[in-house]
């Protein structure tokens, strides 16, 4: 078993204490995480800091030679790093597991370092002119999840560091390991200091939000935490991106034919066992097609194997820890009081360690039911029969978060008419939460604000300046 330490300055720094990171599918002990202290955070953001100097003042050109170096170093570790992801996560390798998550680390970061921000020319006529510039803020401050531990990693470090920042990342306590990982990898390819990684306890990211000399926090996690981000985060005036929660609402319209939706309903619903921030987490399917739906989605639920990630044939791993799952089996029971039909799945058969939960659909349920109204953030999925179009989009709407939603349905152009009525930050047509690197990605509402991927995203790490001549 593998003791890590804290990554600042490109150099490996020891702790006094350490954390056990336990494999979610059988609770062996996958390493021991550092537990860094506010003098180790100081430390980090000082080096982040220093480095600043220098790596805020290459040329554009380096700096994308540096991510797609970035990149390339991902890919010759692809496997370690799934292998990794897969023991402290639980997603299985296999399907759109750890492989997958790390085939995405690295179209992201790629396309991250393809993107450009140069100086726009406003005006330049006889009256003057006009020159607006996208400078770098200084030290960024990423505080990360779970359930997507590389990947939301490099949606955070690689448009601040293109942009000229640099980072002191801070991953969730669930799965340091692979984060630590991935920034080592990176010090190979980049000077030292330019991301640095702390590991350790919730504390630290309440002492990143009011540090004085963090000029932003990235952020993806839940509501709650946000909230308590953006609080501390205003006595110092920093720069906010806050990636939250969702509780995801498909409408299901019916001109579909259901067998060819329920593959994309599926996994929109499921990758990485429904913790997925952009799942589908609330189905609303008209009465015409309920019935039919219901009975083919349980039939594709039934051909899924769940089970330890590490093995090939598994294409769903365990939920990632003991509070989530205790979230889902509350849920869930609630939903059956509330006179829900569970189609398949509904109770845990499994015995012995791991915290797994089979694949469950929940039917007949109503907005007003625990399930529909929160979100799950499992493998669980409730459907909701609907009559009147109007009624599905306003119980789609209402619900405080507002990340994504989907629309199914034959007719394109009256989907898309839909989806521009649904309060949410992106609407998909036939599939759900299929993000891209090259397309804006952010919540409304209690989602959070700013956005992240492509050139919107990047201009999140920077203030402008303007200059007149
Ligand atoms: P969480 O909010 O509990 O933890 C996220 C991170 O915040 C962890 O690193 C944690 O250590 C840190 N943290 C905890 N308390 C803090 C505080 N007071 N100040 C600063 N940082 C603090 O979330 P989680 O349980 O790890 O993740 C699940 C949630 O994340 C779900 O609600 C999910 O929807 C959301 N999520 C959102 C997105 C998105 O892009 N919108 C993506 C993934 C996950």
């Amino acid at each position: 078993m593998k003791t890590y330490s804290l990554i600042i300055g490109g150099m490996t720094v020891p702790t006094y204490t350490h954390m056990e990171v336990r494999n979610p599918a059988s609770g062996g002990i996958v390493g021991m995480a550092p537990k860094a202290t506010h003098e180790h955070l100081d430390l980090a953001v000082r080096t982040a800091e220093k480095a600043f100097e220098a790596w805020s003042i290459l040329s554009s050109e380096q700096r994308a030679d540096a991510c797609h170096a970035v990149a390339q170093k991902i890919e010759d570790n692809a496997e370690d790093l799934a292998q990794l992801i897969t023991r402290e996560q639980g997603k299985p390798l296999n399907g759109n597991g750890s492989r997958w998550e790390i085939g995405g680390a690295i179209a992201w970061a790629r396309h991250t370092a393809s993107l450009d921000m140069p100086i726009e020319v406003l005006q330049d006529n006889n009256d003057g002119k006009v020159e607006l510039l996208r400078k770098p803020l200084g030290v960024v401050g990423s505080i990360t999840p779970w359930n997507y531990p590389v990947m939301i990693a490099i949606w955070h470090i690689l448009p601040a560091i293109r942009t000229g920042n640099t980072v002191v990342i801070k991953p969730s306590p669930f799965t340091p390991l692979s984060t630590i990982r991935l920034v080592e990898l990176m010090n190979e390819v980049l000077p030292p200091g330019v991301v640095n990684c702390v590991t350790g306890e919730d504390f630290l990211g309440a002492a990143m939000s009011s540090h004085k000399s963090i000029r932003k926090i990235v952020f993806t996690g839940s509501c709650a935490t946000g909230q308590n981000i953006m609080k501390t985060a205003a006595r110092t005036m920093k720069r906010l991106t806050l990636e939250m929660g969702g509780n995801d609402a498909g409408i299901v319209l019916p001109d579909v034919i259901p067998e060819q939706i329920v593959e994309n309903l599926f996994w929109g619903a499921f990758l990485n066992g429904g913790q997925t921030c952009a799942a589908l987490k609330r189905l609303y399917v008209h009465e015409t097609v309920y019935e039919d739906v219901c009975t083919k989605l349980a039939d594709y639920a039934k051909r899924i194997q769940v089970g330890d990630g590490l093995l090939e044939d598994n294409l769903l791993g365990p939920v990632q820890n003991k509070k989530q799952l205790d979230k889902v089996v509350e849920l869930v029971e609630q939903a059956k009081r509330d006179g829900g039909r569970v189609l398949i799945g509904g109770k845990s058969e499994h015995k012995g360690p791991g915290y797994f939960y089979p694949v469950t659909l929940v039917a007949d349920l109503k907005n007003g039911s625990r399930l529909v109204d929160e979100e799950q953030f499992g493998p669980v999925l409730p459907i909701i029969k609907y009559s009147d179009l109007d009624e599905a989009i306003a119980l789609a709407n209402d619900n405080p978060n507002g990340l994504g939603g989907s629309v199914w349905t034959r007719d394109l152009k009256k989907g898309a008419e839909i989806a521009s009525r649904m309060e949410c930050g992106s609407v998909w047509i036939n599939k759900h939460g299929a993000i891209q690197p090259n397309a804006p990605f952010g919540g409304t509402n209690t989602s959070g604000f700013g956005v992240e991927f492509a050139t919107e995203g990047l201009k999140e790490f920077t203030d402008i300046q303007v200059i007149f001549s």
